[in-house]
């Protein structure tokens, strides 16, 4: 056995969609290839999309297709007392700090930015402890500004951002709820995930994580974006996983599709 340990990290809010069997298929064969342990976590800390029939609807595609997770299946909602202790740490050692603006109050910058074919990025003076007192807030991490974030991807080569293009992002709500690129560090880092593979639509988060990796003194893992293949998103609507099972589909038939799709090995 290795030291290697992958996840797949699904958000239950529908089936199993192709491009999630096949990101989930890679960190399966990584693991299995290496001897090391797949694991499954379920990310359903948006309450309002996230539901059990999902969480099963896509454990049970992936028993249909045979990738079998190792360990225990971590689910993100019952962490939350250790996603409050990082958030708590992080405010102690000042990375995090209020910010009272209200979105409506930047829409004229955003859409000015987007005219211009630019990514908006928030700054404001609440970095400075200038917030409006007792009024709603969130809690946003405080990037910093000189300098690079480099990593090294095993399959997009080295990426290399510029911190004052990387916004202070929101990581947690008023409550303390924490959201998406905050508690994946979390989480990852308390699986002992030593490769994050997955969707390249997440690569752009990946410096964002990483500073926050730094920030909490968590090892970082490596990381590998697969490219995405269009028209298997989930948000295109493609049908799932067991759609293809019920029209009558074998597994080792959807295997073979979805492994074989971006890549090529001559005619074998
Ligand atoms: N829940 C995220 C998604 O479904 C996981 C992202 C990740 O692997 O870090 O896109």
């Amino acid at each position: 056995m290795s030291d290697v340990r992958v996840r797949f990290a699904p958000s239950p809010t529908g089936v199993l969609h192709l491009g999630g069997a096949r990101t989930a298929l890679f960190n399966y064969l990584f693991a299995r290839h290496n001897r090391g342990k797949f694991l499954l976590r379920i990310e359903d800390t948006d309450k309002e999309r996230s539901t059990d029939e999902s969480t099963q609807a896509i454990i049970s595609a992936m028993n249909w297709m045979g990738m079998h997770h190792d360990e225990d299946i971590v689910v993100q909602t019952t962490r939350i007392d250790a996603h409050r202790a990082a958030l708590h740490k992080l405010i102690d050692n000042g990375h995090v700090y209020r910010c009272t603006c209200r979105p409506e109050e930047r829409a004229a910058e955003r859409e000015a930015a987007l005219a211009a074919g630019k990514t908006f990025i928030h700054r404001c003076d609440c970095r400075d402890g200038q917030c409006r007192p007792d009024a709603p807030f969130v809690w946003r991490f405080r990037m910093p500004r000189e300098g690079e974030t480099v990593f090294d991807d095993l399959v997009q080569g080295y990426i290399v951002t510029a911190n004052a293009e990387i916004e202070d992002l929101v990581i947690a709500r008023q409550d303390g709820s924490p959201l998406y690129n905050f508690v994946v560090v979390i989480d990852d880092a308390f699986m002992g995930i030593t490769h994050v593979i997955r969707g390249k639509d997440h690569l752009t988060n990946t410096p964002k994580q990483i500073q926050i990796y730094r920030a909490l003194g968590l090892p970082v893992p490596q990381f590998a974006h697969l490219p995405l293949i269009l028209g298997l998103s989930k948000r295109l609507r493609s049908a799932g996983v067991e759609h293809y099972r019920d029209q009558g589909y074998l597994p080792e038939g959807l295997i073979n599709y979805i492994s074989r799709l971006g890549w090529s090995h001559g005619d074998q």
